[in-house]
C-alpha cells in the first residue's frame, strides 16, 4: 500500500465491539485479568501499554516501514528513551546543527552517566568517518536539520555507522515519513516529536521511537518506558493518531506553500541567505533530491541587517505568528538565538518559519510587507 493510503487506514480497524470507525479512547487504566495475573485482552494496567497507544503504535510502524513503534510523553521523553539505555561508557556523535534540547540533554545529563558525547558535521562524510575512529555506539542524525536545514546522506552515514559497529538513529520531524524513510536507507530507528506534523495542528505533545528491528534494542526501550513511565496518555495518542489521516495531505500543501515563499525570499535584498533544501543553491539539494519526495516545510533566512533586522521583521509579521514550535496549520516564525537559553548557539541574524497551510500569496504578502521597511 502506498503511503497515503496507510496513513488513512493503519491502526484504523473499525472497534470490534460497537463498528464505530473513529477508535474509541481507552482511559482505564488498569485492565480486569484472572486471580494468578493472568491477562484477559492482552492489557494490564496503562503504563505497560493501551488498546489506543497501540492503535497509534501501528499506524507509526506502518508509516515509517519499521517493526514496531513506541510512543512517548513528548519528542524529548523519546530522545532520552534511547539516550538512558545506552551501555555505560557509551560514545555518541551528534550533528552539529540539531535540535537544542537534544543537545542540552546529552552534554548535560550524558557524562554523569559515563557517556561521552562529540559534534561532528554529518554533511560532511569524511569527518564523520573520522569522527567514528574511537569505538562510537550510536550516531544520531538530523536531516534536515534544525534550524540550518543541512542535509545528511542518511544511507552513506548508515553505512559509516554500521562498519564501526554504531547504532544510527534519525531524528525525522521535520520530514516525516510522507517525505523521507530513513529506516528503508538503512538507519536503525527513527525519533519523532509527534508534536509537529504528526499532530500537526498545535495542540499535543507526544514523541516516538520507531524501530527497524524488533531487537534488544527495542526490548530495552520498551522495558525502559515501562519501568520510567514517560507514556503518551490515551488522548494524546488518540489526537495524533487523528493527525496522521491528514497527514500526507497535509504536506503536499505545507510543501507547496514553502516553495512559493523561499523562491519569494531568496529573491529579496534584505535577505542574504534562505536555508531551504528545494532551492538550487543549497549545498544538500543533490542529497535531498535523492532521499526526499519533497524538501519540506521548514526554511530558515539569515537577514542583511543582521539581529536588529531579523528582530523588527519578527515583529512586523502578522500572519506568521511569533511562537515556538512547528508544523501546525499555522504559520510561525522565530528568532532562535532568543530561545535558545543562556547560551544561544544559532546565527543571531536568522529568522526559522514554519510554512503552515494558508493561501501562499497571503503568505507572500505579509512577508513583503514586513521587509518593505527592512
Ligand atoms: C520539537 C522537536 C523535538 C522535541 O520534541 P518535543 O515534542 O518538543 O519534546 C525534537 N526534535 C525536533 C527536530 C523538534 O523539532
Amino acid at each position: 500500500m502506498r503511503l497515503e493510503t496507510l496513513a488513512v487506514h493503519a491502526g484504523a480497524e473499525p472497534d470490534a465491539e460497537t463498528g464505530a470507525l473513529a477508535p474509541p479512547i481507552h482511559l482505564s487504566t488498569t485492565f480486569r485479568h484472572g486471580p494468578a495475573a493472568e491477562r484477559i485482552a492482552g492489557y494490564e494496567y496503562q503504563r505497560e501499554g493501551n488498546p489506543t497507544q497501540d492503535r497509534l503504535e501501528a499506524a507509526l510502524a506502518a508509516l515509517e516501514g519499521g517493526a514496531a513503534a513506541l510512543a512517548f510523553a513528548s519528542g524529548m521523553a523519546a530522545i532520552a528513551g534511547l539516550l538512558e539505555i545506552l551501555p555505560p561508557g557509551a560514545r555518541v556523535l551528534l550533528p552539529d546543527d540539531c535540535y537544542s534540547g537534544l543537545r542540552n540533554l546529552a552534554t548535560q545529563f550524558l557524562p554523569q552517566r559515563g557517556a561521552t558525547v562529540a559534534f561532528v558535521d554529518m554533511a560532511d562524510l569524511a569527518a564523520v568517518e573520522a569522527a567514528c575512529a574511537p569505538a562510537t555506539t550510536l550516531l544520531w542524525l538530523e536531516t534536515p536539520s534544525n534550524p540550518l536545514l543541512k542535509l545528511a546522506d542518511i544511507a552513506a552515514v548508515a553505512r559509516i555507522a554500521h562498519a564501526h559497529g554504531a547504532v544510527l538513529a534519525c531524528d525525522n520531524t521535520f520530514a516525516t515519513p510522507v517525505l523521507q524513510q530513513p529506516l528503508a536507507l538503512g538507519a536503525d530507528v527513527v525519533m519523532h516529536s509527534t508534536t509537529k506534523y504528526f499532530g500537526g495542528h498545535s495542540d499535543v505533545l507526544g514523541g516516538a521511537l520507531v524501530f527497524a528491528r524488533r531487537d534488544a534494542l527495542f526490548d530495552a526501550a520498551l522495558h525502559r518506558r515501562h519501568l520510567a513511565g514517560a507514556v503518551l496518555a490515551p488522548f494524546s495518542a488518540w489526537l495524533t493518531l487523528r493527525g496522521c489521516r491528514s497527514l500526507a495531505a497535509r504536506m503536499a500543501l505545507h510543501c507547496a506553500n514553502a516553495r512559493k515563499l523561499a523562491e519569494f525570499l531568496a529573491a529579496q535584498p534584505a535577505v542574504a541567505r534562505v536555508n531551504w533544501p528545494g532551492l538550487a543553491t543549497h549545498p544538500g539539494h543533490a542529497v535531498a533530491t535523492a532521499q526526499m519526495r519533497d524538501y519540506g516545510a521548514m526554511l530558515s533566512i539569515h537577514l542583511r541587517g543582521g539581529r536588529e533586522a531579523a528582530l523588527a521583521v519578527a515583529g512586523r509579521l502578522r500572519l506568521f505568528l511569533n511562537a515556538t514550535s512547528l508544523g501546525g496549520c499555522e504559520s510561525l516564525v522565530e528568532h532562535r538565538g532568543s530561545t535558545e537559553g543562556a547560551h544561544p548557539v544559532s546565527p543571531q541574524d536568522l529568522l526559522r518559519l514554519s510554512v503552515g497551510l494558508e493561501h501562499a500569496d497571503d503568505l507572500i504578502a505579509d512577508w513583503a510587507q514586513a521587509l518593505a521597511a527592512a
